[in-house]
């Protein structure tokens, strides 16, 4: 274990002030790649900033978090995506969330819009679902999109041997340490659909996660299955480089 590889394959570096110190931690803990996922238009544009500033290092992902979603704000930042679609590494965070208050069908069509970038520029999308898992599937299965990461899944089995068949991702969070539901999914998927992260800057039992913490991911994914996580290590980093294209640094 001396020498980490690891990638945090979900963080939102846009809302830390602590940006550059979290970063050195992370470096010093092993992590090699980090993947900057943006929430709507200002926190893509803050993404890309961060992605100029740590390239090599961090990547950018773009979205439009349904919690972001603001009807007269749409177009602006399907626009930037759309322009800036070559700089990033996947479209995310994108979804549908049942339990707020924006409406579903404005969810919907913003959900449709982004999966159809995907497509056209065969990038990867990251997905947020919430009281939403069915639907979210469905539409990212009849849109025929071929690489999605289904982001710190804890909804039903049943739904997840369905995403399996599919070749899509989920993703670990240290949510772990005491989620029964993200517990019951990752110890269900094969290591080779698992990606680690640490959807920072969220709170775990009362302390904000960063980048560093995906050695958390690590350790808890690691018990659930019984494995070292050397071997935990290796096939995940190898996930992610393969899902988003960035250089694997074993
Ligand atoms: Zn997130």
């Amino acid at each position: 274990m001396e020498n980490l590889s690891l990638i945090d394959s979900h963080a939102h570096l846009d809302e830390l002030e602590d940006l550059q110190e979290s970063l050195q931690e992370a470096k010093g803990t092993g992590v090699s790649g980090i993947i900057a996922v943006g929430m709507d238009i200002e926190s893509n544009r803050k993404v890309l900033q961060i992605t100029e500033v740590n390239h090599g290092y961090v990547y950018p992902a773009f979205g439009y978090h349904p919690w972001q979603i603001k009807e007269e704000k749409v177009e602006a930042n399907l626009s930037f995506i759309r322009d800036h679609i070559e700089n990033c590494v996947a479209l995310g965070e994108i979804g549908l969330d049942y339990k707020i208050k924006t409406k579903k069908e404005l969810q919907q069509r913003v959900f449709e819009e982004l999966l159809g970038i995907a497509i056209e520029s065969n990038k990867p999308v990251i997905i947020h679902c919430r009281y939403s898992h069915h639907r979210a599937f469905e539409t990212v299965k009849e849109m025929k999109i071929k690489r999605a990461v289904f982001h710190w899944y804890s909804g039903s089995i049943d739904l997840l041997d369905k995403i399996l068949s599919m070749d899509y991702f989920i993703s670990a969070t240290p949510a772990l340490i005491y989620s029964p539901s993200h517990q019951e999914a990752i110890k269900r998927a094969p290591l080779e659909r698992i990606l680690l992260e640490t959807d920072t800057p969220v709170s775990y039992q009362g302390k904000e996660a960063r980048p560093k913490d995906v050695k958390i991911t690590l350790q808890e994914v690691s018990r659930l299955k019984g494995l070292d996580p050397s071997i935990v290590l290796e096939q995940t980093t190898a996930n992610a480089s393969r899902i988003f294209k960035i250089p694997f640094r074993p």
